[in-house]
C-alpha cells in the first residue's frame, strides 16, 4: 500500500532524539465503533464516545474489563446521547475523574438519569455548537461542529408509562486541535451536509474520523464526499461492522476515496496511530 510506504519513509526521515520525539507525539487509538482516545504530547488523554464494551473492541473480549487498560482519562467528549456513544462514560468518569465535554442538555440528563458525577459534568467544558473551548491549559482546543442526526439519552429510571429516551440536546461533531500535534475531526453520527465545507475552510484537518456504516448515518460514498468537504489529509473510517445494521466493511469507502485522491487508512480496533507534530509517523 502506497501510504504504508509513506509512513516508513517518514520514520526514516524524521528520526529525532527519542526523548524529544516522544514529547511531541500525539497518539490516536481506536476502540472500535466511534470510540477513540487521543493522548497529547503533554500526556493528557481525551476519550471520545467511549462505548468501550462494544463487540469490536479486543479489550472487551474473553471476560476482560474494557476499562482495565485506561490508566488515565482527563476529558470525555460526547458527540451525542445515543447509547452506542455515551457507552461507558459514567463508569470511566467514576474511575478516572475525567471532565465531561458535551452540550448542556446531555450533560444535565446524564447527571440526573444515569448518575454521571455532577462535579465532572458542571464545568466550563460544557459547550454548544459553534463554540471553541481550551482544555489542558491550552494544549487542546475543541470546537463543537454541527451534525445532522438526532440525540436522546437513555433513561434507566423511566417508569412504565414514561418514555425511555430523554432529550439529549443537538448532536455534534468535534474538531480537536492539539498544540504541536494534529488537528482531528470526529464526525459523530452525522449525515453528509454541504456546510461540512465550512469546517474544511476554517480548520486544517490532518485526520478525519468519519462514520461510514450507513443506515443511521453516512453511506460510504457520502462519507468520502465528507472527507473531501472537510479537506482532510487522511480519512479513517469508524462506526461500521459493530452491528447488523451497519455491517458493511470499509472497501467501498476506500474505493471512493481513491477516486477522489484522498489518503485512506483503516485502523483495526485496538490500534494506535502516532503523530509527531502534524506528521503521521506510525501506523500499526
Ligand atoms: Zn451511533
Amino acid at each position: 500500500m502506497a501510504i504504508a510506504k509513506l509512513f516508513v519513509a517518514l520514520v526514516v526521515l524524521l528520526p529525532g532524539s527519542p526523548g524529544r520525539a516522544e514529547a511531541q507525539e500525539t497518539r490516536v487509538r481506536w476502540f472500535g465503533h466511534a470510540a477513540f482516545s487521543v493522548t497529547t504530547p503533554g500526556g493528557k488523554v481525551l476519550l471520545i464516545d467511549p462505548w468501550l464494551s462494544n463487540p469490536s473492541n479486543p479489550e472487551a473480549r474473553d471476560g476482560k474489563d474494557p476499562l482495565g487498560s485506561l490508566a488515565r482519562v482527563d476529558y470525555i467528549l460526547l458527540t451525542h446521547g445515543h447509547r452506542d456513544h455515551v457507552g461507558d462514560a459514567v463508569a470511566v468518569a467514576r474511575k478516572t475523574g475525567a471532565v465531561l465535554v458535551c452540550n448542556p442538555e446531555l450533560a444535565g440528563n446524564l447527571v440526573k438519569l444515569q448518575d454521571f458525577p455532577a462535579k465532572q459534568a458542571e464545568t466550563d467544558a460544557i459547550m454548544g455548537i459553534g463554540g471553541e473551548i481550551q482544555l489542558a491549559d491550552g494544549e487542546v482546543t475543541v470546537a463543537m461542529t454541527p451534525a445532522v442526526h438526532s440525540s436522546s439519552v437513555f433513561n434507566p429510571k423511566a417508569g412504565a408509562d414514561e418514555p425511555e429516551r430523554a432529550y439529549g440536546g443537538n448532536p455534534a461533531g468535534f474538531v480537536i486541535r492539539i498544540r504541536n500535534g494534529p488537528t482531528i475531526y470526529h464526525s459523530g453520527d452525522t449525515a453528509y451536509f454541504k456546510d461540512m465545507e465550512t469546517i474544511g475552510e476554517n480548520y486544517s484537518i490532518d485526520v478525519a474520523l468519519l462514520n461510514i456504516g450507513g443506515h443511521f448515518g453516512m453511506e460510504p460514498r457520502m462519507a468520502a464526499k465528507a472527507a473531501q468537504a472537510v479537506r482532510t489529509k487522511l480519512a479513517v473510517p469508524q462506526h461500521f461492522g459493530t452491528s447488523p445494521g451497519i455491517a458493511q466493511d470499509a472497501g467501498g469507502f476506500a474505493a471512493e476515496l481513491k477516486r477522489l485522491r484522498i489518503d485512506f487508512y483503516e485502523m483495526r480496533p485496538g490500534e494506535t496511530i502516532t503523530y509527531r507534530g502534524r506528521q503521521l509517523i506510525k501506523a500499526k
